[in-house]
């Protein structure tokens, strides 16, 4: 019998991903990168200033990459890889790092010792820590200089505070240029706030105020707090861990699972709407307009596109599975847009210019991996090969990080570490990979080359804001030939 395919050749659909396209340069009035604006949605209700994102991965984004990201005006979303207490200590870090007035500063009582206050200063890398009684009335201030030279980590603190009858205070409801003036007046760098009974009510800092000025894009909620998203799974603890991020003032949830066009997924989105009610919601990823349309309908607030793009990924080498980026982004943007739902380009940007193709092509923001994996601020230490230093990369669905979550998530004994690896291995059909990859110093400079081009790219294009970026760019297919006079050709090169 014969047995027909579905699919004639000719009815294949063309994919096209970055390097296959150029946009082509038109008229521009544009003086200056300087003048264009690159502000833009991550979800229906969460501006950035910058379009960029780092990614969901444990060697990517924890609360030291989500601050950095956020001061520069883009976003991190801190990984789900770790217990529920990880990870909402990572969102803490970052809403604690710079908000206007800290409304729960951390405390210690009068009867802790300098050991003590040391390890918290450590934990939370924060200057100083108010000192209080049962009734939260304020005893003194204990700060990083009061105790860093004391060897004897058994004094109390109430012997190197500054007591309350030295501290400066303010009352509640004092705006910024007053503390402003209060804090420089009186050469302090803490101001707690407190009410007519002395009770702590939160803490003003100096360093907060002086952030203020050094990072104007920075992204804020409206408490002044830099803004923070995290990631949860579809099944699970994955409704109380949603819980207690949001508990923690999370501002986004991203429902992040390889296949987001799921069952599980859509009850996942469902879920987490009915109970949350008013939470913005980010979840894929996807590839197609359907899966897009899906998310969408189910209740999400922004979509991640990008099945198999990522640099670190081979699932569409293990289960012939993906879509070429650029085409994932041109389908899901043009229902997205239809719905006014940003689209997340994620995975696959290796240059600047690939941003502006992602953005060009319908994209409100992207996510970036690996390019921000060998940073100083993605977590992990660096590494010395032949005398140069990397960074660890690694897929989420690579073998090793299957193996560390299985470990985390059984309560095992040293015992069972072996037969819990072995059981991985056997059992694991890794759609990740792990690598190297060449320390990048900090990953300011990487933005600043990413949001560089973007800036130039929009001038190539007449295009004084991102909005006019999508109506404007004209994409040529490229060939062979074409790609390789994109790059550096016939020299030595030396830089
Ligand atoms: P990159 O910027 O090219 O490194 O891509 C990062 C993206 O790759 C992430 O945001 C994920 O969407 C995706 N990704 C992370 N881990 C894996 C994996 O193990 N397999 C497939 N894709 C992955």
């Amino acid at each position: 019998m014969h047995v027909s395919t579905q699919y004639q050749v000719q009815d294949f659909k063309i994919g096209l991903t970055f390097d296959d396209v150029l946009l082509a340069p038109k008229f521009s009035d544009i003086r200056s990168r300087k003048e264009v604006s690159t502000d833009t949605l991550f979800t229906r209700k969460v501006r950035l200033n910058i379009p960029i994102v780092s990614a969901n991965m444990d060697t990517v984004t924890e609360a030291t990459m989500a601050i950095a990201l956020a001061r520069l005006g883009g976003i991190g979303v801190v990984h789900r890889f770790l217990s529920i207490e990880d990870e909402v200590a990572e969102v803490t870090k970052v809403k604690r790092s710079e908000g206007i007035v800290i409304e729960d500063p951390i405390t210690l009582t009068a009867e802790h010792t300098v050991q003590e206050a040391k390890n918290i200063i450590k934990k939370h890398n924060i200057g100083g820590i108010v000192i209080i009684d049962q009734e939260r009335k304020v005893l003194g201030l204990v700060t990083r200089r009061d105790i860093e030279l004391e060897d004897n980590g058994s004094i109390k603190l109430v012997h190197v505070m500054t007591p309350r009858s030295r501290l400066v205070t303010a009352p509640p409801g004092i705006s910024i240029e007053e503390a402003k003036q209060i804090l420089f007046k009186n050469k302090v760098e803490k101001l707690p706030i407190v009410d007519a009974e002395n009770r702590l009510l939160g803490l003003i800092t100096a360093k907060d105020i002086l952030k203020r000025k050094q990072f104007p894009l920075a992204t804020k909620d409206d408490k002044g707090r830099l803004r923070v998203a995290a990631a949860v799974g579809v099944r699970g603890d994955f409704m109380q861990r949603a819980q207690r991020l949001l508990d923690a003032d999370a501002d986004i949830i991203v429902i992040d699972i390889a296949h987001g066009h799921s069952f599980h997924c859509i009850e996942a989105i469902k879920a987490i709407k009915k109970e949350f009610g008013d939470v913005e919601v980010i979840a894929g990823n996807v590839a197609t307009s359907e899966g897009t349309t899906d998310l969408i309908k189910a209740g999400a607030d922004a979509v991640k596109v990008g099945v198999g793009p990522g640099s670190i990924c081979i699932t569409r080498l293990v289960t012939g599975f993906g879509v070429p980026q650029l085409t994932a982004i041109i389908e899901s943007s043009k229902v997205a847009e239809d719905y006014g739902v940003p689209i997340i380009a994620d995975g696959g940007i290796r240059h600047p210019g690939d941003v502006t193709k992602a953005i060009a092509a319908g994209a409100s923001s992207v996510m970036i991996g690996s390019l921000f994996a060998g940073t100083e601020e993605s977590p992990g230490p660096t590494v010395l090969r032949n005398g140069i230093r990397y960074k660890l990369t690694r897929g989420m669905a690579s073998l090793t990080a299957t193996i560390d979550r299985r470990l985390r998530e059984s309560s095992y004994t040293d015992s069972r570490e072996n037969e819990l690896v072995e059981e991985a291995i056997e059992e694991t059909v890794p759609e990740g990979v792990e690598g190297l990859i060449p320390y990048k110093g900090r990953v300011e400079e990487v933005v600043k080359q990413l949001v560089g081009g973007l800036r130039s790219g929009m001038s190539y294009c007449g295009a004084h804001n991102l909005k006019d970026l999508k109506l404007k760019a004209q994409f040529i297919r490229i060939t062979e030939a074409g790609y390789r006079e994109s790059l550096p050709h016939d020299i030595e090169r030396v830089a």
